[in-house]
């Protein structure tokens, strides 16, 4: 049986690309370049309420990494480095290669160097911490939305909803589309380029992990503003495709998690320059509303009635089925 010494020999040392001194003495040694601003963010994984205890461990040490980097994302910052603790109730070397080589991937892709952690015996759980490097005061926070300004959406929130929906055998997908929704509840994909494309022009961000609704609440609450959604520009189509469930395409869209898509506020005018960006990141960015003076969330039916939403309405999507 490894000892702790040989694991972390075997499986978490590795190759760094920007740090002076990495796993393997007391502490790591990081050099944040000259004028940036150090973000770091933690996120914890625990076995049977983040993830399925016998998933596969390649998918956890991916989803592990990416979440902790999609917070980076969300600030507007380069993610630099990353340090994963870890509680296993067993040794199973078989597992630990598995998830640190989807850990590893994770972060090679996106170029943030493994540079220490924890390992420990106790029940399954990860949790990593990552530290991004931002020019002083263009972190894009939260706090930032004003009247005038367009709500935008990445890429394709919902899917990751469904994907769990149809695991836990509540949701009936299409058969193509089950693949690409589980592709997303298991490996999210921190929109990092969007988030530094949008600095100094999103007057408020952050990533979506609990559901769009419930987190824009947040950007609502931090801005002291308020907001309305347009009912007939909502990224309804794919969801629509792969569930053929209006009902439920909606409930995944508002109230699913776990996509890692950005949530952002834009000045109206420069809504241009943001369809250019999508364009130019290959990635679609969606317009779902604007912000308002008064507060308060709102939705605009496609026959113009305006009617007041509650984001906990949609807090767990497991309630609709
Ligand atoms: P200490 O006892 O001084 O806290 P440890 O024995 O816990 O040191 O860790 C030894 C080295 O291995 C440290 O550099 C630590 O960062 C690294 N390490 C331990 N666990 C992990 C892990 N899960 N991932 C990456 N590095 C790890
Ligand atoms: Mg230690």
């Amino acid at each position: 049986m490894p000892n702790e010494f040989d694991l972390i020999r075997r499986f978490f040392h590795g190759p760094t690309s920007h740090t002076d001194l990495g796993v393997g003495d007391d502490a790591a040694l990081l050099r944040p370049r000259a004028d940036m601003q150090l973000a770091v963010s933690s996120d914890m994984l625990v076995a049977g309420v983040h993830f399925f205890a016998d998933a596969e461990p390649g998918l956890i040490g991916w989803k592990t990494a990416a979440v902790n980097i999609s917070d980076m994302a969300a600030m507007g910052a380069q993610p630099r480095w990353i340090t994963l603790a870890l509680a296993l109730p067993e040794v199973d070397e078989t597992w630990i290669a598995a998830m640190a080589r989807g850990f590893r991937d994770c972060c090679e892709a996106y170029c943030v160097d493994w540079i220490g952690g924890d390992t420990t015996r106790g029940p399954l759980n990860l949790c990593a911490t990552v530290f991004g490097e931002v020019p002083r005061e263009v972190a894009v926070r939260r706090d930032g939305a004003r009247h005038g300004d367009d709500v935008w959406v990445s890429g394709w929130p919902g899917m990751a909803a469904l994907g769990l929906g149809y695991l836990q055998g509540r949701v009936d997908l299409v058969g193509d589309w089950v693949e690409p929704c589980l592709d997303r509840l298991h490996r999210p994909i921190p929109r990092v380029a969007l988030g530094i494309a949008l600095r100094g022009t999103a007057t408020a961000m952050m990533d979506v992990s609990d559901g769009l609704l419930g987190d824009l609440a947040h950007i609502l609450e931090r801005s002291g503003v308020g907001a309305m959604l347009e009912e007939t520009i909502l990224p309804l189509g794919t969801l629509l495709a792969a569930c053929k469930r209006t009902e439920l395409a909606n409930a995944a869209l508002l109230g699913g998690g776990d996509d890692y898509e950005l949530l952002f506020c834009v000045p109206r005018e420069k809504r241009g320059q943001i369809e250019a960006l999508g364009r130019h990141l290959e990635l679609p960015l969606h317009r779902i509303g604007r912000i308002l003076d008064k507060s308060g969330l709102w939705m605009q039916r496609g026959d113009g009635v305006c009617e007041a939403v509650a984001a906990q309405g949609f807090d767990h999507f497991s309630g609709v089925n």
